[in-house]
């Protein structure tokens, strides 16, 4: 019997929560506080329902991006993910979208987080700004928290819904 997963990628600057989100997802717990250095590739696989997913946690530092590179071509989904709290990190969506164009599958699944929406107080980066630069792209977009779980689940449920469609 050959098991049959999809490679689902986290991609996004340091410390926007990729490694949060994916530990909420798989666990239903969030690791608050400390910053949990995630040195290159980290992988997580999840049976829940559906199919099978091979989720990458991926570091965002520089010196990391030629290993991540490397994984690219793997992915068939990705999530990319800024902080709404942290306006370089949204900023910076856009390279990370050059960066998947010249390194990424022609057809791989595509969706932003706008991470952290718990901390509406110190929010920097507007709803409808998130969902303008997704519907620039064409891809699906949805504001998480990894701290409270809102819409964690529900963005891995669509990217393998997503994925089934296109199988
Ligand atoms: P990564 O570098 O993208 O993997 O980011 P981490 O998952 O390590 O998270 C970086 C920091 O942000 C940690 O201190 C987390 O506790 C915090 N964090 C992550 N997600 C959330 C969230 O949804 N809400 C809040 N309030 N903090 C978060
Ligand atoms: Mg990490």
């Amino acid at each position: 019997l050959i098991m049959q997963y999809y490679i689902v990628m986290l991609l996004g600057d340091s410390a926007v929560g990729k490694t949060c989100v994916l530990v909420r997802f798989k666990d239903g717990a969030f690791l608050g506080g400390n910053f949990i250095a995630t040195v290159g590739i980290d992988f997580r696989v999840s049976d829940k329902g559906y199919r099978l997913l091979k989720i990458w946690d991926t570091a965002g530092q520089e010196r990391f991006r030629s290993v991540t590179h490397a994984y690219y071509r793997d992915a068939q989904a990705l999530l990319l993910l800024y902080d709404i709290t942290n306006k370089p990190s949204f900023d910076n969506i856009r390279a990370w979208l050059t960066e998947i164009h010249d390194y990424a599958q022609k057809d791989v699944v595509i969706m932003l987080l706008g991470n952290k929406s718990d901390l509406a107080a110190e929010r920097v980066v507007k709803t409808e700004e998130g969902e303008k630069l997704a519907k620039e792209y064409g891809v699906p977009f949805m504001e998480t928290s990894a701290k409270t779980g809102v819409n964690v689940e529900l963005a891995f449920h669509a990217i393998a819904r997503e994925l089934k469609h296109r199988a």
